[in-house]
């Protein structure tokens, strides 16, 4: 067999596999990245037409993002993935392509594409193993513990086990019951994820002892919280977290995080936990429902606002900087990681953001908080250990990261270890 990766290979973004066997073309997720200019394509989208199948592991955009441009060049394949993760690509995909209308970035196709992407879904329940390639090729979601709906997928394949854990958790979340892949044995190649090879995570109930004074601290001092949040996953672990604030504290929620709320309360997704904490505070928190209440609600005093977007690069959050960051009693609280060149890392480094051309200066307090969906250095290690395959694959990471997994894994696993290169043609097995 035959592993290109079009993506996502010493970088972060436009995640896209190819596998190649038995004359069969696969590709396990389609993303884009996002640039200063709009987002950019995995490079391989020549002869789409003659894929055989798209295994889709999760929602987010830089696994999903370029589901519509594949449709525009013509897909004539299944795209497989859970009904969940559909629900919430088909929301992503909208808003980005509307956002890139707003910004006159031109998208790389037109809006009946993200119609398309439907026609060509099936869906896949976790832990159950379906057959395609004329019974040649095996495949299994498996829970990723990442956002919901996510998948890491098996695929068996030439007598081989390949297993992509696409982006993967293996410890305890509000919000998700952590994967337990590092349980399964015989894996012949592992491709595996390293956001944080470099980097451990502090431990949960301290991040969120830290995060619930954060927010009372400010409410004593006569101030209001801003919570910037991605909106799958992270406003929802939020919002279970906020449920233990006092009740006559208002907690307001805005842009698209509302319709994942729903989405995930109603899902029958069996590895979301805190299923009934998500409805519980869909009814305690207040939604903006017009974007004229903004200004009002920006100015109040003594209020929690969770909004979109995570890394403060558009959306509701926004307008609420602007009213926010000018005063000292004021708090933003940013709950994940923020990439450079996005306002929400200016905001942490430089204490300033941008926007519509004007600088704003940070006035008021800010604070960050660690509540990744990621597994962190020494998970990496667990799961590359413990499963011992054959061959080990490192990639969705930066280079710094993906180095100190290599080095590591080197000296700890009996397998051959790997950091290709976009557009790197692996071969396996061929000469057996
Ligand atoms: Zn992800």
């Amino acid at each position: 067999m035959k592993i290109i990766f079009h993506g996502a290979a010493q970088e972060v973004g436009k995640s896209c596999i190819e596998v190649q066997t038995g004359g069969k073309r696969y590709i396990m997720d389609a993303g884009i990245k996002f640039t200063k200019n709009g987002a950019e394509y995995p490079k391989f989208l020549d002869r789409v037409f003659e894929l055989d199948g798209v295994f889709l592991s999760h929602a987010h955009l830089d696994h999903s993002g370029a589901l519509p441009l594949l449709e525009h060049k013509n897909l004539k394949c299944p795209i497989y993935c859970t009904n969940l993760t559909w629900k919430i690509v088909n929301l992503l995909l909208a808003d980005n392509y509307h956002l890139e209308k707003l910004k006159h970035i031109h998208p790389a196709y037109v809006e009946r594409d993200i119609t398309k992407v439907k026609n060509d879904l099936h869906f896949v329940t976790y832990d159950k193993q379906y057959v395609t390639g004329d019974g040649k090729v095996k495949f299994t979601y498996l829970n990723s513990g990442h956002i919901p709906g996510g998948a890491s997928i098996l695929l068996e394949l030439e007598g081989k086990k390949l297993l992509y854990t696409a982006d993967i958790n293996t410890e305890d979340t509000n919000l998700m019951i952590p994967s337990n892949l590092d349980e399964i044995q015989d894996i012949d190649i592992l491709i595996t994820e390293n956001t944080y090879g470099n980097r451990e995570h502090p431990g949960k109930d301290e991040e969120e002892k830290k995060f619930l004074e954060y927010v009372r601290e400010t409410i004593k001092g006569g101030g209001s919280v801003l919570v910037p949040a991605f909106a799958v996953g992270r406003s929802q672990e939020v919002l279970i977290l906020l449920e233990q604030l006092e009740e006559h504290i208002p907690i307001y929620l805005d842009g698209m995080a509302r319709k994942v709320m729903t989405m995930v309360a109603e899902s029958d997704d069996k590895y979301i936990d805190n299923r009934d904490a998500v409805a519980r505070m869909m009814k305690r928190v207040r939604y903006i429902k017009k974007p004229t209440e903004r200004d009002h609600i920006g100015k109040m005093k003594g209020i929690v606002i969770v909004t979109t977007s995570g890394m403060c690069q558009g959306g509701p959050v926004m307008t609420y900087l602007k009213h926010f960051v000018g005063r000292t009693e004021n708090r933003v609280i940013m709950t994940g990681y923020q990439a450079a060149g996005t306002n929400g890392r200016y905001i942490l480094e430089e204490r300033t953001f941008k926007e519509h051309h004007h600088m704003y200066k940070v006035i008021c307090d800010i604070q960050q908080v660690d509540f990744s969906a990621h597994y962190g250095q020494s998970e990496i290690r667990k799961m590359m250990t413990k499963i011992n395959p054959a061959h080990l694959i490192l990639q969705h990471g930066d280079i710094s990261s993906l180095t100190e997994s290599l080095e590591f894994a080197k000296e700890n696993i009996d397998g051959e270890v790997y950091m290709p290169e976009i557009g790197e043609v692996m071969t396996f097995y061929e000469d057996e």
